[in-house]
């Protein structure tokens, strides 16, 4: 290969050479492979590696050179917003941690210390199972919850709460 006469441009030569290469790798298939399209895409770009922050503009193969990271290029969406999604799955979660905690204690009352206790706090750990399977629920389905619009999605976050705050209420006037 003839040099080209200025350093700076060789160097650009030789990285337009390696990407070549990856491209070239893949000449004979119709489609790039993903390691291809990752090195067009990172072709005079700059781009910090998520892992480490190095910048891997002009890669030239699909991992990190300072942390040897495996790199991929993938899709995502611009600003998906989970703040609704979070919020009406936090009260569900809290209430499904809390119930295997309450039936334990409400075990262990009737059984070791030989309490009465009455039906509405065996019926609030049942609720809170449900709740809790519900959260689960709800986060292997969390697309079905993000394709509603924001507002229906705010008011089955506000929903959420409510629901918890109605179970808290009807519990305290059960038993106090
Ligand atoms: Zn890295």
């Amino acid at each position: 290969m003839e040099l080209p006469a200025q350093p700076v441009s060789f160097a650009i030569a030789m990285i337009d050479a390696d990407v070549r290469c990856m491209i070239m790798r893949n000449a004979d298939d119709a489609r790039p492979t993903d390691e291809t399209l990752l090195g067009w895409f990172l072709h005079e770009r700059d781009v910090a590696c998520p892992r480490c922050g190095y910048n891997i503009r002009n890669l030239t193969h699909a991992f990190c050179p300072e942390c040897r990271e495996e790199l991929a290029l993938t899709v995502r969406t611009r600003g998906l917003r989970l703040g609704w999604f979070l919020l009406a799955l936090a009260p569900l979660a809290y209430a499904g941690i809390i119930a295997p905690i309450m039936l334990a204690d409400l075990i262990y009352e009737t059984r070791v210390l030989d309490r009465i206790v009455t039906w509405p706090w065996w019926a609030a750990a049942g609720v809170g199972f449900a709740c809790g399977a519900t959260s689960l629920a709800l986060l292997r389905r969390r697309e079905h919850f993000l394709r509603r619009t924001v507002p229906l999605q705010r008011r089955l976050a506000m929903a959420s709460w409510f629901a918890l705050a109605l179970l808290f209420a009807v519990l305290l006037a059960l038993t106090v």
